[in-house]
């Protein structure tokens, strides 16, 4: 049911989402929009279980169907064996969101090799075994041509730091540079068989990751002047974004990056100097 002026109506009725990390914060936000929009929804958690439970809750009470899966990202095991349940409870898997994400954050001559491939274990590596499982499933089940005109969508959730250097966090700037040149390297690869992939680039979001900077008034103010359109986001203006690009209302966007930031990556500091 796609209405004229709908925003996010059932636009992805009785296909099955995969959202990596959606325990907490921006995961959490894309599954419970995807499950209002229709979606069957398989909410992926590390260590939060009870964060986990609450969002399958929170879409089975608004109407939808969701179940919680315990899974390392970082593992190719755990990956395989998520593939599998939400596979023999759905049936298979039509959107994969890579959004697991964390940040262990150092001085570059501090920063511990344990930091560094944490980082990139989980915001990069992930994102590849999540992606490779997802599309060698949308391959196995071929095209359902009533349910969407793609094959399969992926969509990572990447950051601004995939273009936007950032000193004191450079395993996290890294793994999101290397998520953009890896997701469309992927595009790229997959385009031609109807696997359709992108990115979103969330700038400052309200979520425990980055607490810190928005928790007190002058935290807040501060991260305000990197922000041109002067407020900082909420998971639901990405979990907005990533329905779109779930959907085939986004059928021709295919290997880009959808920046959501408020401007953030507008270069602020040059509206008044330069
Ligand atoms: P968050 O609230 O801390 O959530 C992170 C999620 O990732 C949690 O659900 C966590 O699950 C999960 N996770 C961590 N390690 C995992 C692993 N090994 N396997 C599976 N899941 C794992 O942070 P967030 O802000 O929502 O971050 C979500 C994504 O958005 C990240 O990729 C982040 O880089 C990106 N992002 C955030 C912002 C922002 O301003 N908040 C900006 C740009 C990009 P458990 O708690 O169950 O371990």
């Amino acid at each position: 049911m796609t209405g004229e002026h709908g925003v996010n109506e059932k636009k992805i009725t009785g296909q099955t989402a995969i959202v990596t990390g959606s325990s907490s914060g921006i995961g959490a936000g894309i599954a419970r929009e995807l499950g209002a929009a229709g979606a069957n929804v398989v909410v992926n958690y590390a260590g939060n279980r009870d964060g986990a439970n609450e969002v399958v809750h929170q879409i089975i009470e608004g109407g939808g169907s969701a179940i919680a899966v315990k899974a390392d990202v970082s593992r190719e095991e755990d990956v395989a064996s998520m593939f599998r349940e939400a596979i023999d409870t759905y049936g298979t898997v039509d959107i994969l969101v890579s959004n697991a994400g964390v940040q262990k954050d150092a001085a570059f001559l501090d920063m511990t090799l344990d930091q560094w491939n944490r980082v990139i274990g989980i915001n990069l590596t992930g994102a590849f075994l999540c992606a490779r499982e997802a599309a060698r499933e949308f391959l196995r089940r071929g095209l359902v041509p009533e349910r969407s005109s793609a094959l399969g969508k992926i969509i990572f959730i990447s950051s601004v730091h995939e273009i936007i250097p950032w000193a004191g966090h450079v395993n996290y700037a890294a793994s999101k540079g290397g998520v953009m040149l890896f997701m469309k390297s992927i595009a790229q690869e997959l385009g031609p068989q109807k696997i359709r992939v992108n990115s979103i680039a969330p700038g400052a979001i309200k979520t425990p990751i980055n607490r810190p900077a928005w928790e007190t008034p002058e935290a807040e103010a501060n991260l305000l002047n990197l922000i041109p359109y002067n407020r900082v986001g909420e998971p639901v203006d990405i979990a907005r974004a990533a329905v779109w690009l779930a959907s085939d209302a986004s059928d021709y966007v295919h290997g880009t990056s959808l920046l959501v930031d408020g401007g953030m990556a507008l270069y602020p500091g040059f509206a008044s100097g330069g």
